[in-house]
């Protein structure tokens, strides 16, 4: 036990956290005298910030000098995310958006695992759910014809319809035209309609707060 703890990556609170370390146990290859031939540690810790146990192993081996002097190579489990919520639970709570939270959950879980094709086929579904709830009543249309609806609805510009229908159409590829998106292209997808729920979802509740805090102008007093 190393009472001073150490720095390392959170998987829960996703930034550089003191951590303590519950168990750490070193393997050195080859020669057991000798670390020429390189190691690995094994750790289990414990995040002072979220308190979560998670566990990471660090591996050297000689090439990695070609890649710099201190490096070594850390894998993490839970693995780190790469990629993250950015729309925040709190402007998702309306009953209306229980189905769209639940999926946008799902998708960024899909995300980190590598499960791009399920991914996609939720971000189509996730932007239709969006649509029903902002500009749709009942369960009428298909994906493209409710997208639509958002901007005859102006909830979105001409050029955002167009950005989301190559998503819609990206999405449609992988169900019914067996196409295997790159995980790459899944991602910028995904962060389109990230942006698409920041601006119907959370800027909306925003301005009104700044509005409030605006102080009201005053009458300039005629000579
Ligand atoms: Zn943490």
């Amino acid at each position: 036990m190393n009472k001073d703890g150490c720095e390392e990556s959170c998987p829960i609170c996703l930034g550089i956290k003191k951590c303590d370390v519950l168990f750490v146990k070193k393997i050195i290859y080859g020669d057991a005298e000798e670390s020429e031939d390189g190691w690995k540690k094994y750790f289990v810790l414990q995040c002072r910030g979220c308190q979560e146990i998670f566990y990471m192993t660090e591996e050297w081996v000689p090439y990695m000098y070609d890649i710099g002097e201190n490096y070594t190579n850390k894998k993490y489990f839970p693995p780190i995310p790469k990629v993250q919520q950015i729309v925040e639970n709190k402007y998702l709570r309306k009953e209306s958006c229980k189905p769209i939270r639940s999926l946008y959950i799902e998708i960024i879980k899909a995300l980190n695992y590598g499960f791009s094709q399920l991914a996609i086929i939720g971000i189509r579904t996730l932007i239709d759910r969006i649509a029903m709830d902002i500009a749709v009543s009942g369960t009428d249309g298909s994906f493209s014809k409710n997208i639509r609806k958002l901007q005859e609805m102006n909830h979105i510009s001409k050029s955002q319809l167009t950005t989301l229908e190559t998503v819609l159409d990206a999405g449609n590829s992988v169900v019914h035209r067996n196409n295997a998106m790159k995980m790459r292209q899944v991602i910028y997808s995904f962060d389109i309609v990230q942006h698409l729920m920041q601006q119907l979802y959370v800027n909306v509740e925003r301005v009104v707060e700044i509005k409030k805090s605006i102080p009201p102008r005053t009458s300039v007093k005629a000579k």
